[in-house]
């Protein structure tokens, strides 16, 4: 049987199912997850204009405690989801418990956060007169989420939007919609209202962009791809609804000379590597300053050396496969470019074979770079990254800064004039000392500038600003 769409409140089949497909061994199915429709599209939207009133009107009381028992089943069945996880995604079962516990205590502090949803009271300019400052909730919200996080990106637009007293429609990534119809199941469970959480699995070029151009949508929380977010911003923003996009980057780890040398490198092998380095904050560009260069470069291959990549759930591995075929593909093609670039491929970069057929590649690592290749400036998704080598500072910054994109970057040194200077200086939303670019706290806003974001923050009390719509009422005492 295949897995159902959830809509106002029920499971419902659709015409056809998609087989999803574990990358460590391309002969297990996982399962056929129902593909929704367009009247699927109408009908979740349907159920949530009915629900949203009541729900907006909910006491906050009755939200805490529905994102608590969602929180606590999820952490419940932390291995469950965590081996589920890692066999549709691909990140080893370590990373898999990791960000299902993240997704489990994302929706605790928004338990907490429904009932501490703040407003202002001022006294008015005119006399006797009282200006009452509250958040309102926006209405229906659209979430359309990618493959990388399968339970932690849901979780962290689901439970702000809930916590806030929206309804909700998600859809969820094509090839990972095993996590977030075990997250819808875990809603149902915990007695979640119909209409109040919609789940459509399907391709996003026609249920994402129906859902982004309805104008029965408030708003629009997206993560994916930059080109995508711009067409979920035209549709949505045609009919004038809210928008959030969190997209790519290529986030700079800069290493200083003085940088203690076992955790700049500690650092690039995770930011750069760990889940494959299929995250948006991978350290992508690894700039390093000339004195410490060739230590680096030998330390860092050292410890490429010692990774396993093999079956994401077995004991050993450390890095999993590639998702899909179609990201193994671009990971390669760019890998090619680089060589015809006349970057020199210092490690890694070659497809491997182990017991079970999946998309495993040897992670890549370029030297003799510049930051104007192709591999430098281009989102390649996947376990390859650069070294730009720099003469100082000043450059190490400048290279840093040199790129469409925003989303995090780090530096590794012991100076704290570098560290303050790189702080303030670096043009990104995050900022990381002596810490991979990759890996953030759920209760800190998460988010880019430039090319990596648009509209405000995710996560931490500042989901508030997107979830929520400011209303002033003036009372004059009569
Ligand atoms: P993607 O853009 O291909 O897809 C993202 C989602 O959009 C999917 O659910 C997809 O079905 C849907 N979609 C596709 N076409 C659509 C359309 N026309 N209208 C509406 N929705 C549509 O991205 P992906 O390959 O799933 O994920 C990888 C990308 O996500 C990378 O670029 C990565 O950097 C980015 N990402 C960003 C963050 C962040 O917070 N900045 C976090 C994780 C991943």
């Amino acid at each position: 049987m295949p897995h159902a769409n959830l809509i106002g409140g029920e499971w419902v089949a659709g015409a056809d199912a998609a087989a999803n497909v574990n990358p460590s061994n391309v002969a297990d199915v996982i399962g056929d997850y129902d593909q929704a429709s367009l009247a699927d599209v109408d009908a979740a939207l349907a159920a949530a204009t009915v629900a949203a009133p009541k729900w907006s009107r909910s006491s906050p009381q009755v939200r805490s405690e529905l994102l608590d028992a969602v929180g606590s089943e999820i952490l419940a069945r932390r291995d469950e989801l965590a081996d589920l996880l890692a066999r549709e995604e691909g990140k080893t079962l370590n990373d898999a418990r990791g960000e299902v516990m993240r997704a489990g205590q994302i929706f605790k502090f928004f338990a907490g956060e429904a009932v501490r949803i703040q407003g202002e009271r001022l006294d008015s300019t005119r006399p006797d007169v009282g200006v009452e400052i509250t958040r309102e909730p926006v209405g229906v919200v659209a979430l359309i989420t990618p493959w990388n996080f399968p339970i932690a990106i849901p979780a962290w637009k689901i439970a702000p939007a809930l916590a806030y007293g929206n309804c909700v429609v998600l859809k969820p990534a094509e090839l990972v919609p095993a996590s977030a119809r075990m997250l819808a199941d875990i809603m149902q469970g915990a007695g979640c209202p119909a209409g109040v959480f919609g789940l459509l699995m399907g391709p996003g070029a026609s249920l994402g962009h129906a859902l982004a151009s309805d104008a029965r949508v408030d708003a629009v929380s997206f993560t994916g791809s930059v080109a995508t977010g711009r067409k979920v911003l035209a549709a949505a923003s045609a009919h004038g609804a809210k928008v959030q996009l969190e997209m790519g980057g290529k986030n700079p780890l800069v290493v200083l000379a003085d940088a203690d040398l076992d955790v700049a490198v500690r650092a690039a092998l995770d930011g750069a590597y760990f889940q494959t380095g299929q995250r948006c904050t991978a350290s992508s560009r690894l700039i390093v300053e000339d004195a410490v260069h060739d230590r680096f470069v030998a330390a860092l291959k050292q410890r490429l050396e010692a990774q396993v990549i093999d079956d994401a759930r077995g004991p050993d591995t450390t890095i999993g496969p590639v998702v899909s075929e179609m990201q193994l593909a671009q990971d390669m093609r760019y890998i090619e470019l680089g060589r015809q670039e006349g970057a020199t491929l210092a490690f890694g970069g070659e497809r491997l074979r182990r017991a079970t057929v999946g998309y495993y590649l040897s992670p890549a690592l370029f030297t003799d770079t510049a930051n104007d290749m192709a591999i430098n400036r281009d989102e390649i998704f996947g376990p390859v990254a650069s070294v730009i080598r720099v003469r100082d500072y000043d450059e190490a910054l400048a290279v840093a800064n040199d790129t469409k994109f925003g989303l995090s970057a780090g530096i590794c040194t012991r100076s704290l004039k570098y560290a303050t200077h790189f702080r303030r200086n670096a043009q990104a939303g995050m900022v990381m000392v002596n810490l991979p670019t990759a890996g953030v706290d759920y209760h800190a806003p998460f988010g880019g500038r430039k090319a990596s974001s648009y509209g405000s923050r995710e996560q931490g009390r500042y989901a508030a600003e997107f979830y929520t719509t400011v209303k002033t009422a003036y009372t004059l005492a009569v």
